[in-house]
């Protein structure tokens, strides 16, 4: 076999392969995003203009600091339970917390004894989010498992997190489900699927059709769900994805803002899936918590103030500054396209059971 012309993860995967055999989906994910010397997350800030793709929280500081105004409002509502935990699952450049914590100042009961836990796997964005966050005035600890995150109430945050763990794929054949795997084919990495079928899938679909199946999501969100309901908290997941559950895949390579195929140059481009928000609602509601959504991403930020939040900061600005904060509330809200932020992102929040009703899910909760 030769390798020539391979970058090095893909050389290492086609070792692997020759040496066991084709790998699952997940299995390749996991090595493109998090292999320890070439994974895509570990090596770099893959964010904002001159990176791969750009998030919420690196168009406007408003998401953030909306976010930490739930998550005030949320900690009141489960009982202000002190010391505060402030929670952010895969923080990126730790932007969304910088922003989070400036806000969190106006609730001074959330914030006097406030500590803060990132969850990362990444040493390069772990090292962003340490500038990120140098000059805050709070404790501020990082974990690399959601396991290690200290017990007690808290408020997690998660945007596009959940995207960027590795899926399962399935394929239907004649005979049954059978697992969807990355294979070589004269040198290449190439599709297949694996010999055995999985009898225990019995959903109905045609020949050719493709199951997805977030089974590392759903680990995480099982785990966080039985903490929540066990320890009291809330979990605020921001994501793309669909509100059912349906078949089909979505596994997307981006790099430099623009799809490309996901077994060419692994570990170079950005592996995500969309998210299904009524899957990971299940795994929630199985361990015990309460699901509150998914609703649009447009209609969460209106509901916790996003328009006043731009008018308060047009206010005392220059033309040029108010243009920008118009561009991207439009960018962060609008829901005229199926591909527009606010209609494709969803959130969808998961709490301790005695909470009914949740800022930014309904269309208003008493203070
Ligand atoms: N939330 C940020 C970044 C999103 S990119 C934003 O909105 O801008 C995905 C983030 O998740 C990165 O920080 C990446 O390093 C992290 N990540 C990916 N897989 C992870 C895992 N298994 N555990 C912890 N963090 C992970």
């Amino acid at each position: 076999m030769s390798e020539q012309g391979m970058n090095p993860l893909a050389a290492e995967i086609a070792a692997m392969i020759a040496q066991d055999g084709p790998m699952s989906v997940e299995s390749y994910m996991g090595l493109c995003l998090s292999h320890p010397v070439h994974g895509y997350y570990m090596t770099r800030d893959p964010l904002g203009a001159d990176g791969d793709f750009v998030t919420s929280p690196e168009i406007s500081q408003m998401f953030g600091e909306l976010l930490g105004l739930w998550a005030a409002e949320t900690w009141r509502l489960i009982g202000a339970p002190q010391p505060a935990r402030l929670v952010e699952l895969g923080p990126g450049r730790g932007t969304l917390m910088a922003d989070a914590l400036r806000a969190a100042r106006a609730a001074p009961d959330f914030y006097r004894e406030l500590s803060v836990t990132m969850v990362e796997t990444s040493p390069a964005l772990k090292a962003r989010q340490q500038r990120a966050l140098e000059s805050a005035e709070r404790t501020v600890e990082w974990a690399e498992r959601v396991e290690q995150v200290p017990p007690g109430p808290a408020i997690i945050l998660a945007n596009e997190f959940f995207d960027a763990l590795p899926a399962r794929h399935y394929v239907k054949t004649a005979e049954g489900w059978r697992e969807r795997q990355v294979g070589l084919a004269a040198d290449k990495l190439t599709f297949g699927a694996a010999a055995a079928i999985e009898p225990y899938l019995t959903v109905e679909a045609p020949a050719g059709a493709v199951l997805e199946v977030g089974a590392v999501g759903q680990r995480i969100m099982m785990t966080l769900a039985a903490r929540i309901a066990a320890q009291g908290g809330a979990l605020l997941l921001v994501d793309y994805g669909h509100s059912e559950t349906r078949l089909g895949e979505t596994l997307q390579a981006m790099r430099d803002h623009a799809f490309v195929d996901p077994l060419e140059d692994p570990g170079q481009a950005d592996l995500t899936t969309h998210i299904d928000f009524a899957g990971l609602a299940r795994a929630a509601k199985a361990a015990g918590a309460r699901v509150h959504g998914p609703v649009t991403q447009g209609f969460f930020l209106r509901q916790i103030g996003i328009v006043q939040r731009a008018q308060a900061l047009m206010r005392n600005a220059s033309a040029e500054q108010r243009e920008e904060v118009e561009k991207s509330l439009a960018r962060l809200i609008s829901e005229a396209k199926d591909t527009d932020m606010g209609r494709l992102f969803k959130a969808m929040a998961i709490t301790q059971r005695s909470v009914e009703a949740l800022p930014g899910f309904v269309e208003d909760v008493e203070a």
